[in-house]
């Protein structure tokens, strides 16, 4: 079936047989044939989030589990703190302050990383329970060094919760979770997944679920403990759990890990590269902080200033559809993502399209 490409960054491509996996029969969410689904999924969800710990899967987009980790891990009395560096870090401060956490806001200019020394000044003032972090920020293409900033982190506010925001990255950059004592991540299925929207997944440490204990209001669809209760009498899900975007996902995981996390992640970073050099030969610059460019979407400064709609427009003509800058940045930034299934071929046949528009 012939489509429009998507170089947005979400929703992504999604191969031909997993759209399939959506239309097979129903199944009772209570059934065995249910079960040996959602059981058989976890551990090689487990592998792609590079988690020896726990996972849970939510129908909910990954907003909901930005809502689960603050009402999770931070106590009455005790604060979060929103590292906040673009539109995403804005929404995770906004749903801490609209689930009545008590949130400190710390804003870095658009463009640049959150670095380990911000979140540690931060810190330093005392009575934090955790830190959001986005690891993507896909309004800007800056990636942040999450590796860094956990490392200071554990050393000098060891009972600070560490949760990151993974939308825009996991599966196509290398996260290790267990490795960078990380406490949450949390992503959507429809970016670098390659999913059709409407899954949520998370890591979750064995930290986090022992500071949950202690959280009261957790709320109920996204209590973790709720969630792992179930889990753990092999009852799969409190609620009604999506099944066609389970099948979905059954068939993408086996995707993912037959072609390998490690060839995964240098697809997209080969992507970045030749984003990188179309946009700097054609005379634009990257919008993000050199060293801090996002490996799953290229935000280009349009230094040029070309008619940007215009050149969306031509594109969508071809059957090409790349992104506009976010809010502020329309028209001063455009968005190219190479995510999910997308590669340096697709990204070639791009950017022929888009060399015509500038010629
Ligand atoms: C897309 C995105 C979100 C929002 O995810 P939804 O699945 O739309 O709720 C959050 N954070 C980042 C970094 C994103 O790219």
């Amino acid at each position: 079936m012939s489509h429009p490409k998507l170089f947005i960054p979400g929703p992504t491509e999604i191969a031909p047989e997993v759209l399939q996996a959506q239309t097979r029969p129903m199944l009772g969410h209570r059934s065995k044939d249910f079960a040996d689904l959602f059981y058989g999924i976890l551990p090689r969800l487990k592998q792609v989030l590079l988690t020896g710990q726990h996972v849970y899967i939510t129908a909910s987009s990954g907003t909901g589990l930005q809502e689960a980790a603050v009402r999770n891990a931070v106590r009455p009395g005790r604060k979060v703190l929103n590292m906040v560096a673009g539109a995403f870090g804005d929404r995770w401060n906004k749903v801490s302050v609209s689930n009545g956490k008590e949130a400190v806001r710390v804003d870095i200019p658009w463009g640049q990383p959150i670095r380990p020394e911000d979140v540690h000044a931060a810190l330093a003032a005392g009575g934090f329970d955790a830190v959001t972090i986005v690891h993507n920020e896909t309004s800007t293409g800056v990636m942040s060094d999450v590796g860094a900033i956990a490392r200071l982190v554990h050393k000098k506010h060891p009972d600070v919760l560490i949760l990151v925001d993974a939308v825009s990255s996991a599966s196509g950059v290398r996260i290790p979770f267990d490795e960078w004592g990380l406490d949450m991540l949390l992503t959507s299925s429809q970016k670098a997944f390659a999913l059709p929207p409407g899954l949520a997944f998370a890591a979750v440490s064995d930290r986090m679920l022992a500071r949950a204990q202690n959280v009261p209001n957790r709320g109920w669809y996204f209590d973790l403990l709720m969630l792992e209760k179930y889990l753990a009498a092999g009852k799969t899900t409190p609620a009604t759990p999506a099944v066609s975007l389970l099948n979905a996902l059954d068939v993408q995981l086996d995707r993912i890990l037959a072609e390998g996390l490690e060839a995964r992640w240098a697809r997209h970073e080969a992507s970045m590269k030749l984003a990188h050099a179309w946009a700097r030969e054609r005379g634009f610059e990257l919008f993000p902080s050199s060293g801090y460019e996002s490996r799953t979407v290229t935000c280009i400064a349009n230094v040029r200033s070309v008619d940007v709609p215009a050149m969306i427009a031509f594109a969508r003509q071809k059957g090409m559809i790349i992104g506009n800058g976010y809010g502020n940045l329309k028209n001063k930034t455009f968005r190219i993502a190479h995510m999910g299934e997308l590669g340096p071929d697709d990204l070639r046949a791009l950017f022929v399209v888009l060399d015509q528009f500038l010629a």
